[in-house]
């Protein structure tokens, strides 16, 4: 896991002060470590019922897309207002300050889906909270989120009780 995280650079006082913000284009730009993040993320859910793949926009659509190009199911991008084309299920969540949305294509799973959510970090878990609400809203179930990243400080686990949870790095 050191390959990985050597990997992550902290950008202090991003997007604002007081911030450290961990980059992942350090391990998205070199291959092999790229390739060892998709590996443990998929590693756990080998054999395991997945039908699809969920990833966040815009870095959990990185490792979503290639977490199910490697399982050979389909990848699901959950996007930020007025992206996608098509008819939209949506759901908005908290934010530190106002609030927030996400999106998915009313047609990108259904009740028969069991879905994989992928994000690149997890911190205070609104995200991952609402992208799992968007899954079922659309009838499907959510068997586990994974990420790459998990700021352990800021308990987002407590926010994702009843669901698994996969994370490569804790800081
Ligand atoms: P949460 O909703 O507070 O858990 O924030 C997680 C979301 O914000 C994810 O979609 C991340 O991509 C993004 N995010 C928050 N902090 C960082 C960071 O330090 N590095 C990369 N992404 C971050």
């Amino acid at each position: 896991m050191d390959r990985l995280r050597n990997k992550i650079r902290d950008i202090p006082d991003f997007p604002k002060p007081g911030i450290v913000f961990k980059d992942i284009t350090p391990l998205v730009k070199d291959p092999a470590t790229l390739r060892l993040a998709v590996h443990q993320l998929l590693h756990p859910f080998l054999g395991r019922d997945i039908t699809a793949v969920a990833g966040m926009e815009a870095r959990g659509f990185i490792f979503g897309s290639l977490v199910a190009w490697e399982l050979g199911i389909p990848f699901v991008p959950l996007r930020k207002p007025g992206k996608l084309p098509y008819d939209v299920q949506s759901v908005s969540y908290d934010l530190e300050y106002g609030s927030a949305e996400l999106e998915v294509h009313i047609d990108a799973v259904d009740s028969k889906d069991k879905v994989l959510l992928i994000d690149d970090l997890l911190a205070t878990g609104g995200t991952a909270k609402a992208s799992c609400e968007l899954i079922e809203k659309l009838g499907a179930s959510v068997v586990a989120c994974a990420f790459v990243v998990e700021l352990d400080f800021l308990n987002g686990r407590g926010n994702l009780q009843g669901y698994e949870i996969h994370s490569l790095l804790h800081y």
